[in-house]
């Protein structure tokens, strides 16, 4: 059985434990997210940088501990306000804002120091005007949209695109940018290359306009694994960073040594024995078919803990797999403990992570409830407080 003093990483020294609350907590291995960084770092070799994609709170991991944790050139968020968030914490490296900004925030950007992704005119001319209120210029980077069909200029406006941006004095292209829409799929090669030729073109055509663009980017974390010709002189990884590897890579990847960083814990909260034939839960799904030990666990679908795994998932308590039957609910679960020697109110139960010799991983997770696992750890609502592993 695990024994855990939780400190919540936020507050470090503030709180020694979870005492007083509830205990459902989620641990973040923050030398895990470092040695990750590493292997990225292995993987694209000197002269190529590192964008870390802190977006959506890092993937559910908390963006202000992952990025000063780690020594990237860049940070990667979605909105101008993760991007604030980030300064506020003293994260003092360039931030590029994926999605770009919404009417009213070129001032943010220009304020925080924000580096946003521009892909429509009405954008471009938005932050020429706040540069030029502001006297200065601003760098922007300009996504290319190469096949993905989301966001960015289509490749064939490229060049029309590229003479536009010529008119905005207090604008300068810096970055240049496109994104794979499936280089975690070895069947999609051919679509993958049509894409990087694409941006290669948009590329010479930026160029040919007299746009410089100091970077050069277009590998997620997909990419940067399977295809080194497209790692440009910046690679954009996320969800490697956070371990998150078996739905996210080419199968043929060899295993990268990546560490998973989230745990999901929580402890028994009560302990019953069920009777052959007595029904558990919410729309009586599951039939006890023998006496059965139940244990009720402090977490439920509003947690982010999905409802999906109803009678499918299972979690770790004494080192030994424990099935969850009947219905999760909002805010509690019941598992059948039957079997697990000694078993009593208080013993930790591991939803994701590693109790003696057995481990479940996110990815785990995903596939049982028919998602992928980023957006398992997104899902871990800000109700599950964060806590660094430190045991002692
Ligand atoms: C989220 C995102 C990434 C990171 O993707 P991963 O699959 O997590 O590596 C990279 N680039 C863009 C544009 C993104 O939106």
């Amino acid at each position: 059985m695990i024994e855990h003093s939780q400190i919540p990483i936020e507050s470090a020294s503030s709180e020694s434990d979870l005492a007083g609350r509830r205990p459902t907590w989620a641990e973040i291995d923050l030398d895990a997210v470092a040695a990750n960084f590493r292997a990225v770092r292995e993987r694209v070799g000197a002269g190529v940088g590192v964008m870390a994609v802190v977006k959506a709170d890092a993937y559910g991991h908390g963006a202000a501990v992952c990025a000063r944790r780690l020594s990237a050139e860049w940070f990667g968020v979605a909105l101008p306000e993760e991007g604030a968030e980030l300064r506020r914490v003293g994260i003092t490296e360039p931030v590029l804002c994926l999605e770009g900004f919404w009417e009213g925030q070129a001032e943010l950007c220009l304020r925080e120091r924000l580096t946003p992704v521009v892909y429509r005119r009405e954008a471009a001319e938005a932050l020429d005007a706040a540069a030029q209120t502001a006297g200065v210029v601003a760098d922007v980077h300009v996504k290319i949209d190469t096949g993905m069909n989301r966001l960015g200029v289509r490749d064939e406006d490229a060049a029309e695109f590229a003479a536009v941006m010529r008119e905005f004095k207090h604008l300068r292209v810096d970055g240049l940018m496109t994104h794979f829409a499936a280089a975690d799929d070895a069947g999609q090669t051919c679509f993958t290359e049509e894409q990087l030729a694409r941006f290669q073109a948009a590329q010479a055509a930026f160029h040919f306009h007299g746009h410089q663009p100091r970077f050069t980017h277009l590998a997620n974390s997909a990419t940067l694994f399977a295809y080194p010709a497209a790692h440009g002189n910046l690679v954009r990884p996320g969800g490697v960073l956070y371990g998150l590897w078996r739905d996210v890579l080419q199968p043929s990847s060899q295993t990268p040594s990546l560490h998973p960083v989230m745990s999901l814990r929580s402890r028994i909260s009560h302990l019953k024995s069920v009777r052959t034939g007595e029904t558990l839960g919410y729309g009586c799904t599951f039939t006890a078919t023998r006496p059965t030990l139940v244990a009720t666990l402090p977490i439920g679908y509003h947690d982010g803990y999905p409802r999906a795994l109803s009678n499918r998932g299972r979690v770790i308590v004494r080192g030994q797999f424990a099935p969850i039957v009947g219905r999760i609910s909002m805010d509690l679960t019941l598992v059948d403990v039957t079997g697990i020697h000694g078993v009593e109110v208080g013993d930790v139960a591991t939803l994701i992570g590693t109790d003696g010799d057995q481990s479940i991983s996110a990815e785990d997770l995903a596939q049982l409830a028919g998602t992928i696992s980023y957006e398992i750890t997104c899902g871990i609502s800000r109700r599950v407080p964060r806590m660094s592993p430190k045991s002692f």
